[in-house]
């Protein structure tokens, strides 16, 4: 895909003047030589124009992990979270070093933000509100752009497992530097598990609300969140357990999966 390729594709997904949080996977997009994530932002900023953009920018090398319960072994020092501390999504990362971007300062699922509604968005995020953004992006009707990925990306869907009780007693601890340049252990509260099983969901989208760029590998989409989340909210009426994966190796879902079979028999 050319740079006036990717410009054009992004103009028909419609985001300009919209609030939008962005989860793009540039390998899956067939991005020529030399667009590089920095210059894949300009574009999107382009794009967006007097909207916002919010990305998730997260962190999870600084989660304290108990140790592996097969040999007793740490399973990897954690490092601490601080406004400097790089994220590996090589997009948000990119965002991040745009002169105006804020980024929020939570140990594990901090947000990068630029655009008028930056500040707002950002500014209810507590460290037991991970996905505090996306709660504001909702609320001024945001949506959801996939670039080349697809809804197992869409962190936001965890909203619908919370506001139903359905993800209660994730809690993790991480590491932060604090104002007085200590490392302090936060205690998250509300951790968003794991998301493999979002993609259920996929076969339900309409096109009539969504909008679809189709590429020659992958697609781009912008999907309203406030609809997404609708979605979610009636795969989970029919069967609470819906958005939890079936991978017997995932402990947050089988852990899910017990705590509320255990509310149904109680
Ligand atoms: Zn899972």
């Amino acid at each position: 895909m050319t740079r006036a390729e990717l410009r054009r594709y992004l103009e028909m997904l419609e985001l300009s003047g919209e609030a939008v949080v962005v989860h793009a996977k540039l390998s899956s997009l067939g991005l020529d030589e030399g667009l590089d994530p920095y210059t894949f932002c300009e574009l999107l900023v382009e794009a967006v124009g007097s909207g916002t953009l919010l990305m998730p920018a997260f962190t999870p090398s600084t989660l304290v992990l108990p140790p592996n319960p097969a040999n007793g072994t740490s399973l990897g020092e954690p490092v601490a979270f601080s406004p400097d501390l790089a994220t590996d999504d090589p997009v948000a990362e990119a965002l991040r070093h745009f002169p105006g971007a804020l980024r929020s300062q939570h140990p594990t699922h901090s947000f990068v933000a630029l655009g008028p509604l930056a500040r707002e968005l950002l500014s209810t995020h507590r460290d037991n509100n991970p996905l505090g953004p996306l709660k504001k992006l909702n609320l001024h009707r945001g949506s959801v752009v996939l670039l080349g990925t697809n809804l197992q990306h869409a962190v936001g869907l965890h909203l619908a497992l919370e506001a139903r009780s359905l993800a209660v007693g994730s809690r993790r601890i991480a590491l932060r530097v604090n104002a007085g340049s200590h490392i302090e252990r936060v205690v998250i509260d509300n951790f968003p598990g794991c998301s493999r099983a979002f993609d259920k969901l996929e076969a339900l989208l309409s096109l009539e609300v969504i909008k679809l760029v189709p590429l020659a590998q992958g697609s781009m989409r912008k999907i309203p969140l406030r609809y997404l989340l609708q979605l979610a909210h009636t795969v989970l009426e029919q069967d609470p357990l819906a958005l939890f994966c079936n991978e017997p190796q995932c402990g947050d879902c089988s852990a899910a999966k017990a705590r509320l079979s255990q509310r149904v028999l109680s």
